[in-house]
């Protein structure tokens, strides 16, 4: 069995699918906005904040910009995001009709929304078989050895989606982020006990005997 597949493998088993299309779209492109460089528990304090004073383009584009900070303060770098998610609204609203746009080009467009926010929204909002890469999965096929070292997000992409196909392509986001921070962390990954680590380049070119299994 090659890696890939046994990576894809171990994802299903441990991790399984994610859920997709629950979490209505705007709201999603605007907590994935919220999460960035920021953990987890801040983003969802940050979402909850805000959708529960506002949760449409139309609601957030009528609010001052010092209340939107405000509310989602615990994201950090507030004030930049505030401006951004004001634009979003406004933008949506001006030329989708209120609807969030489907495509990458066009979700890129918008302030604020680089690859990851666009293939978040894409994969789990509307169910599109792509992959989001965020740092877990921009670091974790290096380390194996699966993507180039020195390929740059895009370039992630494009290769894990050469490689895994269809509906698997949904496994990779959820399950690397947090095989990432259960066990391929980015500083001392716990290779050892990692069940991935007899596929691995970096395990092995750190000189680390295979377990067998
Ligand atoms: S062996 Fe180490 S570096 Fe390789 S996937 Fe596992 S935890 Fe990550």
């Amino acid at each position: 069995m090659n890696r890939v597949k046994k990576l894809t493998n171990f994802l299903e088993k441990r991790y399984g699918y994610p859920e997709t299309g629950r979490t209505p779209h705007f709201q999603l492109l605007i907590s994935t906005v919220l999460s960035q460089r920021t953990r987890d528990e801040n983003t969802a304090k940050a979402s909850k904040q805000l959708f529960s004073v506002a949760r449409t383009p139309q609601a957030i584009s009528k609010l001052p910009l010092k209340k939107i900070e405000k509310l989602i303060k615990p994201s950090g770098t507030y004030r930049q995001k505030a401006l951004h998610i004001k634009k979003i609204s406004k933008i949506i609203l001006k030329d989708y009709k209120g609807r969030v746009p489907k495509t990458r080009e066009e979700l890129m467009k918008l302030p604020g929304v680089g690859y990851k926010t666009a293939d978040v929204t894409l994969s789990y909002g509307f169910g599109v078989k792509t992959i989001a890469v965020d740092v877990h999965v921009g670091r974790i096929p290096k380390r194996i050895g699966i993507v180039d070292k020195k390929a740059n997000v895009e370039e992630v992409r494009k290769i894990l989606e050469s490689l895994i196909k269809g509906r698997k392509r949904f496994l990779v986001n959820m399950g690397l982020v947090r095989f990432g921070q259960e066990i391929c962390k980015p500083i001392n990954p716990k290779c050892p006990e990692c069940p991935l680590n007899i596929i691995c380049n970096y395990y092995k070119k750190r000189g680390c005997v295979y377990e067998k299994r």
